[in-house]
C-alpha cells in the first residue's frame, strides 16, 4: 500500500515545549486515520506541520511520496477543515464553498460547476443559493467539508470537526463522514479528543499524550489490547490493574487491563468494596475497590445490582485480562 502521509522522527518543539516529540506515522492512501488525545498532545501541531501551516524543528515529512520541506500549503494536495469554520454570512453556500477557487483566479463558470459538485458529495446539492444562515448547524459543517473537497484534495486534515456540534448531530455527522470517506476513496486524517469517536470512524488510531504516539493501531487492538497504562485509561475508562495484582493471577509482573463490561459478580473471586452505583440508562456503572485497586464493572439491565458500602465478590474470565506487553 502506498503512504500518504509520513512521518519520519518529526519534532516541533517551542522553546521548552515539546508539542510533537520525535514522531513517526505511516498514514496508508485511503485510509481513515484518527489521531486522538487530551488537549495539549500534540494534535493540532501534527496536522499543521502536514498541513505546510509549521515546520518540524526535526525529522522529515512525505505527502504522497514527496519530501515536502518548505513546500508551502497549496502546493500539498491536502486541505484542512477546522473545527471552527466560518463561512461567510454575506455569501451564498455556492459561492462559499467556491472562494478558494475564485482567490486563485478560476473562472467564475469553472469555480461554480466545480462548488455544485461538491456541493453534491456532500448531500448539499440544491442548496447552493441559500445563505449559511438559512441552513442547520449539520448542513453548515457540511458546506466547510465541501469547501474543503472543492478543489479535490487527496487528503482531507479534520480537526476536531465536530465539536461544536451537539450529541445528536455529532453521531449523525460521524455516520455521515464516514460513508463520505469511504465514497470518495480520498486519506482522512481526524483529529479528536473523543475516544468513542476515533474508535468508531477510524481504520486505525493513533492515541497521544505530551507531544508522542503512544500507540497506533485498530478500534480493536486500542481497545482490547492496550500496550500502556494510559491508553487503557485513556480509551474508555478500562480498569488498569498493577503489576504486583497481575503477578498474582497470571504470573506476569505487568500492568494489566479489564474492560468494565467483562467483570461481573461471582460467588467467588475478588472481594470488593462497592464505592458508587450509577444508573447510565442501558447499563448501571459500580465503582469498587478491590484489595486497594479502584475497579469499574458496567452491569448490563436485569443484573443484580449492589448498594454502595457492601463487600461483594466480583471476577472475570482469565482471557479478558489483557497483560500489557505480554
Ligand atoms: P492538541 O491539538 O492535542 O490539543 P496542540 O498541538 O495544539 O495540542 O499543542 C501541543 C502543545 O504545544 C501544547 O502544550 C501547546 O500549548 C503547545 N503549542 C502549540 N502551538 C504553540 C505555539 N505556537 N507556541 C508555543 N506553544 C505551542
Ligand atoms: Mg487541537
Amino acid at each position: 500500500m502506498t503512504s500518504a502521509i509520513r512521518f519520519s522522527g518529526v519534532s516541533r518543539h517551542y522553546g521548552d515545549v515539546k508539542a510533537v516529540d520525535r514522531v513517526d506515522i505511516d498514514i496508508a492512501e485511503g485510509e481513515f486515520f484518527a489521531m486522538l488525545g487530551p488537549s495539549g498532545s500534540g494534535k493540532t501541531t501534527c496536522l499543521r506541520l502536514i498541513a505546510g501551516f509549521e515546520r518540524p524543528t526535526a525529522g522529515d515529512i512525505e505527502i504522497f511520496g514527496q519530501v515536502v520541506q518548505g513546500t508551502p500549503p497549496y502546493k500539498r494536495n491536502v486541505n484542512t477543515v477546522f473545527q471552527d469554520y466560518a463561512l461567510f454570512p454575506h455569501l451564498n453556500v455556492r459561492d462559499n464553498v467556491a472562494y478558494g477557487l475564485m482567490i486563485a483566479g478560476q473562472m467564475k463558470a469553472t469555480r461554480q460547476k466545480a462548488a455544485d459538485e461538491a456541493l453534491e458529495m456532500v448531500a448539499l446539492g440544491g442548496y447552493g443559493d441559500r445563505k449559511p444562515s438559512a441552513l442547520s448547524g449539520g448542513q453548515r459543517q457540511r458546506v466547510a467539508l465541501a469547501r474543503a473537497l472543492v478543489n479535490k484534495p487527496k487528503a482531507l486534515l479534520l480537526d476536531e470537526p465536530l465539536g461544536a456540534l451537539d450529541l445528536k448531530l455529532r453521531e449523525q455527522m460521524q455516520e455521515e463522514l464516514k460513508v463520505l470517506q469511504r465514497n470518495l476513496g480520498i486519506t482522512f486524517v481526524f483529529v479528536t479528543h473523543d475516544q468513542s469517536e476515533a474508535l468508531s470512524m477510524a481504520d486505525r488510531v493513533a492515541v497521544f499524550n505530551d507531544g508522542k504516539i503512544i500507540q497506533v493501531g485498530t478500534p480493536e487492538a486500542i481497545y482490547y489490547r492496550p500496550e500502556q497504562p494510559f491508553v487503557a485509561d485513556f480509551v474508555g475508562s478500562s480498569n488498569v490493574l498493577p503489576p504486583e495484582f497481575v503477578a498474582k493471577l497470571t504470573g506476569t509482573k505487568a500492568h494489566g487491563a479489564v474492560r468494565p463490561e467483562a467483570v461481573s459478580l461471582a460467588a467467588q473471586g475478588h472481594a470488593a468494596q462497592v464505592k458508587t452505583v450509577s444508573f447510565l440508562g442501558t447499563a448501571t456503572r459500580v465503582s469498587l475497590d478491590v484489595a486497594g485497586t479502584p475497579m469499574t464493572m458496567l452491569l448490563p439491565k436485569g443484573a443484580v445490582i449492589p448498594k454502595s458500602g457492601e463487600t461483594v465478590h466480583v471476577d472475570w474470565a482469565a482471557d479478558d485480562l489483557h497483560v500489557m506487553g505480554a
